[in-house]
């Protein structure tokens, strides 16, 4: 296949990680026999610098022509004066409004090899396996806000058609998995919550094969420590979703190794590790790549279509993990490079092996 990929490296780690997702890309491509046009573009607080915006209409406009979007991280100390009026932040919200993406998936799996660095008891995550689907445009994040000097509000506000489009997106996602939706809410307090779950339910009647569960934001917020494992495909509204998201990321042990990926009604998606520019190792060659190329196997698979080699890449991190070839974040002493080059390899040998398998049964 042929597909265009704006890569957005931005600041800090972000082209150290974005470097390593080049790579990979290049191996899937030489392996799959598929072409892809990757250009890098300026984003955040590079693009500040470079052309005195942190989204240059350059830079939007080859993200709009493109089947999918890759971006580092943005941001750093240089360009974080709170009084600011521009700011590198800025470029990726509107990067994400630009596209229109709404569905913020954040898939979180263990691998049994960083269980120890969890602050949960290993045995508490075997066979944890959850994909968050927050809504990214609405909500309290994009209503309207009023400010005194003693008084401040931000209006949460929901309509039917935002939550469905969200909710179809959880409910597909659940019948390729366990089947499972939970719907978190604040139904007992909040009104767009009660929208939100007369919603869920209706949504779910398209889907008989997937379970609908509700759980409360507060209830869900412990249940998430104390049973993981129960929890398949959680869907909820931006705010509850960026704090739980972020909550279970913590039980990963590291924010290095998560990816994630943000999708609307198109093809286009843009795929982003969920860490930052980490400004304290930049340029130090310690960030991990694992967070990043994670991402890269989502970009294959849900703009692209390309799931065996979204697997691949899957396979050969989970064996890279496994060999405890590890960053200095998950406490190894591997630099990205080295990670990397070891990710790349295994790709290779996994290809070779079933290029012999093929001439093997091309021969019978
Ligand atoms: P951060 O994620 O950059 O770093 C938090 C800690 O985790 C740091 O100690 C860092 O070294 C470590 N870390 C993060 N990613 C790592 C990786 N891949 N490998 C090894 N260690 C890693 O969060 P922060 O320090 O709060 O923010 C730094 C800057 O990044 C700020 O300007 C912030 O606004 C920005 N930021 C950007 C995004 C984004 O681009 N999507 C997200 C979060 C923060």
């Amino acid at each position: 296949m042929k597909a265009t990929i704006a890569m957005l490296p931005g600041d800090g780690i972000g082209p150290e990680v974005t470097a390593a997702v080049q790579a990979v890309l290049k191996v899937v491509a030489r392996g799959w026999q598929h072409t892809f046009n990757c250009n890098e573009y300026p984003i955040g607080g590079c693009a500040m610098d470079a052309c005195g915006e942190p989204l240059p209409a350059t830079t939007l406009n080859a993200c709009l022509r493109a089947d999918a979007v890759f971006l580092g991280a943005v941001g750093g100390p240089k360009w974080s004066d709170p009084r600011a009026a521009v700011r590198p932040e800025q470029g990726l919200l509107k990067l994400r409004s630009g596209l229109g993406v709404y569905a913020n998936l954040r898939p979180l799996r263990i691998h049994p090899r960083l269980a120890s660095l969890s602050p949960l008891r290993p045995e508490r995550l075997v066979g944890v396996d959850i994909l968050f689907v927050r809504e990214l445009t609405g909500g309290a994040y994009f209503g309207a806000k009023t400010r005194t000097e003693d008084f401040a509000t931000d209006e949460c506000r929901y309509s039917v058609e935002e939550i469905e489009r969200l909710m179809r997106r959880a409910f597909a996602l659940a019948r390729g998995r366990r089947g499972k939706v939970t719907s978190v809410d604040k139904a007992n307090v909040l009104e767009t919550s009660r929208l939100w779950r007369e919603t869920a339910e209706r949504v779910a009647t398209e889907f008989p094969e997937v379970t609908l569960e509700h759980q409360l934001v507060d209830s869900m917020a412990m249940l998430l420590l104390t049973h993981p494992q129960d929890y398949d495909v959680v869907a909820t509204e931006n705010l509850f979703g960026d704090i739980l998201s972020d909550e279970a990321a913590a039980l990963a042990g590291s924010l290095g190794v998560l990816p994630s990926a943000s999708l609307g009604d198109g093809r286009c998606g843009l795929y982003e590790p969920i860490h930052g520019s980490a400004p304290d190792i930049a340029g130090k060659g310690w960030a991990n790549p694992l967070g990043a190329l994670f991402s890269a196997a989502l970009l294959l698979r849900h703009s692209l279509g390309l799931e065996a080699e979204a697997q691949a890449i899957e396979a050969a991190l989970d064996e890279v993990i496994s060999r405890g070839l590890l960053t200095r974040d998950l406490g190894g002493q591997a630099s990205t490079r080295e990670v990397t080059d070891a990710l790349l390899h295994t790709l290779e040998m996994g290809l070779e092996s079933h290029k012999a398998v093929d001439r093997g049964h091309s021969g019978c």
